[in-house]
């Protein structure tokens, strides 16, 4: 029996059956309810006055072994911190998810085309998993076809949402599950949906999603 991954949880559970990966920013705390984090510089919460000491906690973060992934990470268009400072923390997350050879879980809003540039410079070998994916199937295509990888959550709930089509077309391979700050969604409902909409028993759809957590991560 495969566990219900959550790659990106801002309220774990501590639910047995769950494996979650609780994200961290700056300044904050370990719930303590799972061994397993991902840490980053989220783009609306950077100082430029911290900059510095954010980058340092993040390297420090980075090296530890329960710290699986890097992130979220990445650039807002809605949001009102200083484009040269996101990008400046972005290109940051970025080189430490290179270098400590961790896959890097971004924050995209309004902003595919900028990061997509990134990545095209960059060249980066770790997988990008866009996380909270809820767009339209052709933004799915685009980011699919420069090889990064989806993840979705809540709002594969929301009736007429296009981010269930957009789960329909994605491979096997490219995708994952996630509860974000959805504190009141149980994982194990977005599992059930989303195996309804691929066609695949609840079972098939958690050896899938584990399969790709082995694949994108060196522990586990
Ligand atoms: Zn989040």
């Amino acid at each position: 029996m495969h566990a219900f991954f959550d790659i990106h949880t801002h309220h774990p559970t501590g639910n047995p059956g769950v494996s979650e990966m609780e994200n961290l920013r700056f300044g904050q705390t370990p719930s303590g309810k799972t061994q397993h984090y991902s840490a980053g510089l989220h783009p609306w919460f950077l100082e430029a006055s911290e900059l510095e000491s954010a980058k340092k906690w993040l390297d420090q973060l980075a090296a530890m072994p329960h710290v699986l992934a890097i992130g979220e990470a990445g650039l807002d268009k809605v949001c009102n911190t200083d484009w040269a400072l996101q990008e400046a923390a972005f290109r940051h997350c970025i080189q430490v998810a290179e270098t400590m050879g961790k896959p890097l879980i971004i924050h995209c809003v309004r902003a595919f085309n900028e990061v997509i540039l990134i990545k095209k410079q960059l060249k980066p070998v770790q997988p990008w998993i866009f996380h909270g994916f809820n767009k339209h199937p052709d933004t799915a295509r685009m980011l699919l076809k420069e090889g990064c990888f989806l993840s979705f959550g809540a709002a594969l709930l929301k009736p007429g949402n296009h981010s269930a089509e957009a789960l329909q077309l994605t491979p096997d391979d490219r995708f994952f599950l996630e509860t974000d700050d959805a504190a009141e969604i149980d994982i194990v409902d977005i599992y059930k949906k989303a195996a309804l909409l691929r066609g695949v028993s609840l079972e098939q759809l958690k050896e899938v999603v584990a399969g790709n957590v082995r694949n994108v991560s060196r522990e586990s």
